[in-house]
This record gives structure tokens, C-alpha cells and sequence, in this order.
């Protein structure tokens, strides 16, 4: 083999122990849904996957590549796996994020919007883009579905960032034309969903980045905004673009969507009426959910993303994951920070309160399952999961390697514990937020913990 491809890219190697999975544990024999290699290694080329396996064999079969073109991580201090993927998030929240004391509704309107408002300015939307994606990258998530706000200069910011790391991001603008402060407002539902569209030209796959058609939720959108919304997506959801809001987060908010419009079934049936109910929605929360909600959902092939640090901030709903994956009619599930209500950027957190918020009614979730969620599971919601959230041939070489001695007490808690599921989960419990050390995207180390500058943009060989 040759080490430099045609088109220039090196080929180069990650070493060490490696989880994965191949299929949802929640529908399959657990055991069998996930590949654990005790010391292996991927080989990466053009940013892509092209081989893992034992050390051993693969190694033999690229005796080309020179050991100074493998990163190497010890197995006993660390776990490769895939990056994480956050399946709601809003960057435009980062300047809020620990606002103290409100629920849901009245949060949104004494420290949502007034910080939203800050990104009419362009250059203030571009310094909060650069530390979101640092955010995501310390944490090892490497795409997320992402919120920006009313002003395009905000979705540009975020796409912008994401593009100089080539990372697969999914954002849009917010379509909000009511209930919202007047400088956040949206002049009309055509004017706002024209410019929606026109950002959707400009970066739907360009490079890897996605468009989502975005309105805030019911209530701050006429139903002039929703119908040109649901059109908009109509027209691109066979080019891959998303539709992206929330849904049954709080008692107070679907009680006052019952309000807006008493002539729907429900909250669900709202968007549903405006075409926004289809195989690549996304809904964030649906914490308080009915049967024939979730009926529709499995037979749309829409997402729903759980943000378990936000549920439990804003006093809100409890997501039940046993009726979002019941085996008889399962909806693609992920997980979801929702910065700025969630408190932290990291999904490992998420899971550790995603276990709580499930414990509430008995449910324990275990590794296994939540670690598939923050992976392949949110990759399934995004339908991205022929392309990222997997360490297998074929797939965008997207990474996230976890520390297992992040800090001295972890590294001696861990030293008790049998196996790697048994680690992981005391890793999610733990929950710090050092705990993962270097991320990949696309085969480029883009954040390293023990390197002098943390980050880097990708260089092309
Ligand atoms: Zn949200």
C-alpha cells in the first residue's frame, strides 16, 4: 500500500481499545448489538474509516504505515469510540447556560430571548460559535442539531465554525413571528421562511455541513410561519434537510398550545397538520407524551431527542424512554444537552441524569443502552447512521477517546470495576467533565487534552 492517497491525504492509524456498536440494544439481544476489541486498531484514510480490527492482523496488512502515523492509547487508561452526537442544542444559549429560578415559559422570556437578542450582532454571533464548537470538541461530540436564532448572521457564525473544523453539523435559522420580544420577532412568516431558505442553499451539504427548517415551537410561530415552515421541509426532505422543534416539554406550555389551537388532537397533531410531522423531524423532549402520539411518530419515522439536564433544571416533564423505544412501536431516540437549559455540554453527563430522571419510575437504563444512545442511537435520529456514530469500515472517521484517569479518584474507582460495561457506567456516573481526552473528526485530531494547543483546525496534507 501506498501511504499517501491520489488526492494527497495521508493514511493514518488509532490504537487501542475500542467500543462500538452495530445495532440498538434496546430491540436486540444487547450482547450482541455492540464490538468490543481489547487492542485494536482503525486505520483512517481520506477521513474515513477503512479498516478496524485486532491490532495484530490489521497491522500486519499495513506494514506500509509508519509507527509515527499511529496515535497510541494505552487500554488501560483509555476507550475509543465513536463521537458523540447531541441531538438538540441551542449555541445561541451558551450565554446563559445556570440561569436561576424559572420554569420553561417564563425562563424563555427572562433569559432566552434578551440573550438571543445579542446576535443581531455578527461579530458576537462568531466569538459564541467558536466556543460552542470547543465546547462540543473538549466533550467529544462531534455533530449536533443545532438552534441558532432569528438572525441568518447567527446561522452563518455556527456553520462558518463547524466548517473550518469539518465537522457534520445540522443547523437553521429560527422562524418565530409572535410571542417573542419584537427584536427577535420575525417581520413576516414569507419573509422569514424565504430567508430560511435561502441559508438552506447556501449550506445544505455543502462540505458536511446539513440545514434543519426551524421553528421555535407552537406557540411562537402563527400558523401562517408553520405552513410555510412545513412546506419549505416538504420541499427538501428528500435532499436530506430536517425539520427541528420542540414538543411536550411542560404542563404550563401544552396546556397553552391546546389554547392556540383547541381545534388540534394535540400538541403533535399541531405540527402534523403543517406537513412538520415526517422522517427527518426531530423533536426535542416529548417528556409528556400520549399513545397516539407516539403511534404517529414510529409510523413518520420522526426523532424525538432527550435532554434530561434541561427536564430536570426547568422542572419539566420526565422522558420516558420505555414508551419512546417500546420493542411494538419504537421511535429513533437519541440524547441531547438542550444548552441553555441542560447545564453542561458533555453527553456522558447526560446519560449519568438520563439514568436519574429514569430511576424516578423504576427504569434503570444501563451502560450498554445509553452509551448506544449518545452514539449510534443519535446518529439514528439524525438518519446519519450509515455515515457517523459507528467505528466500522466505510464511515466518517468522526472519534471521541475517553480518559479513563482523568482525574486520580477515577482511575483508582475504576480499578473495582470487571469489565468495560461496568466502567462505563461508573464513567457516565461520575460525570466529570474532563473524562474524554482527544477528538477526532474526519481522521484529524482537532482536540487533544495533554497537547500544548488544544485545538487545531484540520491542516490537508
Ligand atoms: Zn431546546
Amino acid at each position: 500500500m501506498n501511504t499517501i492517497t491520489p488526492n494527497g491525504y495521508k493514511v493514518t492509524g488509532i490504537r487501542g481499545q475500542i467500543l462500538t456498536f452495530k445495532a440498538d440494544p434496546f430491540i436486540c439481544e444487547p450482547s450482541q448489538c455492540y464490538e468490543y476489541i481489547e487492542d485494536g486498531l482503525i486505520i483512517v484514510r481520506d477521513g474515513k474509516i477503512v479498516d478496524v480490527g485486532p491490532y495484530t492482523s490489521i497491522r500486519a496488512d499495513y506494514y506500509m504505515l509508519e509507527d509515527k502515523d499511529i496515535d497510541v492509547y494505552d487500554g488501560a487508561d483509555s476507550l475509543i469510540m465513536p463521537g458523540f452526537v447531541d441531538c438538540h442544542m441551542h449555541y445561541v444559549q451558551l450565554p446563559m447556560v445556570g440561569s436561576y429560578g424559572d420554569a420553561l415559559l417564563d425562563w424563555l422570556n427572562r433569559y432566552t430571548f434578551p440573550a438571543e437578542c445579542m446576535f443581531v450582532n455578527d461579530e458576537f454571533a462568531e466569538e459564541v460559535a467558536q466556543i460552542a464548537m470547543k465546547q462540543m470538541l473538549e466533550h467529544g461530540t462531534t455533530t449536533a442539531n443545532i438552534f441558532a436564532t432569528t438572525y441568518p448572521g447567527s446561522v452563518d457564525a455556527i456553520f462558518s465554525e463547524s466548517e473550518r473544523y469539518n465537522t457534520r453539523m445540522i443547523a437553521g435559522k429560527v422562524l418565530q413571528d409572535c410571542n417573542v420580544p419584537e427584536a427577535l420577532a420575525d417581520k413576516s412568516a414569507e419573509e422569514s421562511v424565504a430567508m430560511s431558505e435561502q441559508l438552506l442553499k447556501k449550506w445544505h451539504n455543502r462540505g458536511r455541513q446539513l440545514y434543519a427548517v426551524i421553528p421555535r415551537f407552537a406557540p411562537t410561530s402563527t400558523p401562517e410561519q408553520l405552513k410555510l415552515a412545513g412546506e419549505l421541509y416538504q420541499r427538501y426532505i428528500d435532499h436530506g434537510v430536517y425539520a427541528h422543534t420542540h414538543l411536550c416539554e411542560n404542563v404550563n406550555e401544552i396546556a397553552w398550545v391546546s389554547e392556540l389551537y383547541p381545534e388540534s388532537k394535540s400538541y403533535l397533531d399541531v405540527y402534523d397538520k403543517y406537513g412538520l410531522v415526517d422522517h427527518h423531524s426531530v423533536f426535542a423532549h416529548c417528556a409528556i407524551m400520549g399513545e397516539d402520539d407516539w403511534q404517529r411518530l414510529h409510523q413518520a419515522g420522526s426523532s424525538v431527542a432527550h435532554s434530561p439536564s434541561s427536564n430536570l433544571f426547568l422542572g419539566s416533564g420526565q422522558f420516558k424512554y420505555w414508551e419512546a423505544k417500546d420493542k411494538k412501536r419504537p421511535v429513533f431516540t437519541g440524547i441531547a444537552t438542550d444548552i441553555g437549559a441542560g447545564t453542561n455540554y458533555s453527553i456522558i453527563r447526560q446519560l449519568g441524569d438520563a439514568y436519574k430522571v429514569a430511576m424516578i419510575n423504576t427504569h434503570p437504563i444501563d451502560a450498554l443502552k445509553s452509551f448506544y444512545l449518545a452514539t449510534r442511537g443519535g446518529a439514528e435520529v439524525l438518519h446519519l447512521a450509515d455515515k457517523i456514530g459507528s467505528i466500522a469500515p466505510g464511515y466518517e472517521a468522526d472519534i471521541a477517546v475517553l480518559d479513563f484517569k482523568a482525574t486520580e479518584y477515577q482511575g483508582w474507582r475504576l480499578a473495582f470495576s470487571d469489565d468495560i460495561i461496568e466502567k462505563l457506567f461508573v464513567i457516565m456516573t461520575l460525570g466529570l467533565d474532563n473524562t474524554n481526552r482527544a477528538t477526532y473528526v474526519a481522521g484529524h485530531k482537532v482536540y487533544d487534552r495533554y497537547r500544548d494547543k488544544q485545538f487545531v483546525y484540520p491542516t490537508w496534507s
